[in-house]
């Protein structure tokens, strides 16, 4: 297994607070008061829950604390699979986990299962071949006009299923300035890269004074247009998003933040306030959900999850299906699975709510999108196309000639008559809105629109 630091040469100490083996609070189940809000020096309290960097110190790391936080919930193989895997847990997440067992969605992406152990031939530590596209170690640049630049190789939280493993928690430092310098150096002579992620780990475990270092070396560079930040913090470490971060963060617009909601659990008082910061500072918000079996692979809790995100001004960007990484073959989905819950998605919600379906190539392809088949049929002068409902309607290209038409649905109609242009639309059998149009045709609705 490769397990390198990525910032080998020249390694600089995590500038945020180290995890020390300290002792969790006594209290089995921590609550999480929100951030002291009244605290008007700002001077953080070492002893507040409320406080970022207590939570950091204090995150759940070994079998030791895991068990007094979750007495007899432990497996026998804990052990054995952080040796291999890491474990982080912040006690604010480990507060959302309301039954300590693989069934509550928290737990299943907190804590380290032994299934992690199951090993098929098709996972690997670097699925999507990012290390092959490292032209700066830790900067990968796969599309022209962006890179992806690995901040630090800290989360204040382990998923299970993260996708970066091998780097995630190997070792826990960040970029160092020197580093930095290269990275910026290829970016002056790379003019083409007008976009860069600016990723881990999560970046926003950093110091204030390291993230105000990267970003204001990214600024630096004029052919930079956009800077985005890849984070969890808000879902994991919501605390983390003090005045003092966002006043550093919306010097750097345009910026944009794309977080990793995955289960309307994790949408709290905090998480929603971290977002509202955000948001108020000018910073367009996404979110980058991963399809995992057991957590979120049910139409409804997608569902449950995308109208949550949009009241917190989130826009679903990606759901992603799960990647090829050793350690996660217990949460990946069929593909048709997330072909399913985008054809549930489509018409129910709007399309604010809808993020895109991707597929993360093996051998670094990049992202493809996938969708359920909505043309049906094409001839030269028709695109055969059908919506949410099943309607099936054409649509005639700029070439089409006008044949006899027959607008109905009525009589010997198929998909043929359709692609030929003799029928434009076959209509499913009445619907809720079919029902709710002939409903306003017989009241006459529509003449009260101009009416005074
Ligand atoms: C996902 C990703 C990006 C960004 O892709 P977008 O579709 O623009 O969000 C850039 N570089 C790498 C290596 C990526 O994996
Ligand atoms: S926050 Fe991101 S990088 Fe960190 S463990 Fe989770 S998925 Fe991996």
């Amino acid at each position: 297994m490769r397990k390198k630091n990525m910032f080998n040469t020249d390694e600089s100490p995590a500038p945020s607070v180290e995890s020390q083996d300290s002792e969790p609070p006594s209290r089995p189940r921590p609550a999480c008061p929100p951030h002291n809000l009244n605290n008007s020096d700002n001077q953080p309290d070492p002893a507040d829950p409320g406080d970022w960097k207590w939570q950091i110190k204090n995150r759940i790391r070994s079998s030791q604390q895991f068990e007094k936080y979750f007495p007899g919930s432990s497996s026998p193989q804990l052990n054995g699979v952080i040796q291999k895997f890491p474990m982080a847990i912040t006690p604010y997440y480990a507060s959302l986990i309301r039954r300590p067992d693989i069934t509550d969605p928290i737990f299943a992406m907190a804590v380290p299962q032994p299934r992690e152990l199951i090993d098929p031939l098709f996972l690997c530590d670097d699925p999507l071949s990012e290390d092959d596209d490292m032209p700066v170690p830790g900067m990968v640049h796969r599309y022209r006009d962006r890179v992806l630049l690995i901040a630090t190789t800290m989360c204040s939280m382990y998923c299970r299923h993260c996708t970066r493993k091998r780097i995630a928690g190997a070792h826990e430092s960040s970029i160092s300035p020197q580093r930095m310098r290269q990275v910026i150096e290829y970016l002056k002579v790379h003019p083409e890269v007008s976009d860069v992620i600016v990723s881990g780990g999560d970046p926003l475990t950093m110091s204030d004074d390291s993230i105000e270092m990267v970003l204001s070396a990214l600024r630096s560079v004029p052919s930079v247009q956009v800077i985005r930040i890849g984070t969890r913090v808000p879902v994991v470490l919501p605390m983390r998003i003090t005045d003092e971060l966002v006043n550093i963060l919306k010097k750097y617009h345009p910026l944009w933040i794309n977080t990793h909601f995955n289960h309307p659990n994790e949408i709290t008082t905090q998480s929603k306030q971290a977002c509202a910061k955000l948001a108020d500072a000018g910073i367009p918000l996404g979110n980058q959900t991963v399809l995992l079996a057991g957590v979120n692979d049910d139409a409804k809790i997608i569902e449950q999850l995308c109208r949550g995100l949009v009241q917190m001004r989130v826009r679903p960007y990606y759901l992603y299906q799960c990647d090829l990484v050793r350690g996660v073959e217990h949460f990946r989905t069929s593909i048709r699975k997330g072909i399913e819950i985008m054809e549930y998605l489509r018409g129910r919600v709007g399309g604010i709510a809808i993020p895109t379906f991707v597929v993360d190539a093996p051998h670094g392809g990049g992202k493809i999108p996938v969708l359920p088949n909505y043309i049906i049929s094409m001839s030269p002068s028709h695109t055969v196309l059908r919506n949410y409902e099943g309607l099936l309607v054409n649509y005639p290209e700029p070439s089409a000639k006008p044949v006899s038409v027959n607008t109905t649905s009525t009589g010997e109609t198929g998909v043929w008559e359709l692609a030929s242009g003799r029928t434009s639309v076959i209509a499913p059998a009445k619907n809720h809105r079919i029902k709710r149009r002939e409903r306003y045709a017989s009241q006459n609705k529509t003449a009260y629109l101009f009416e005074p």
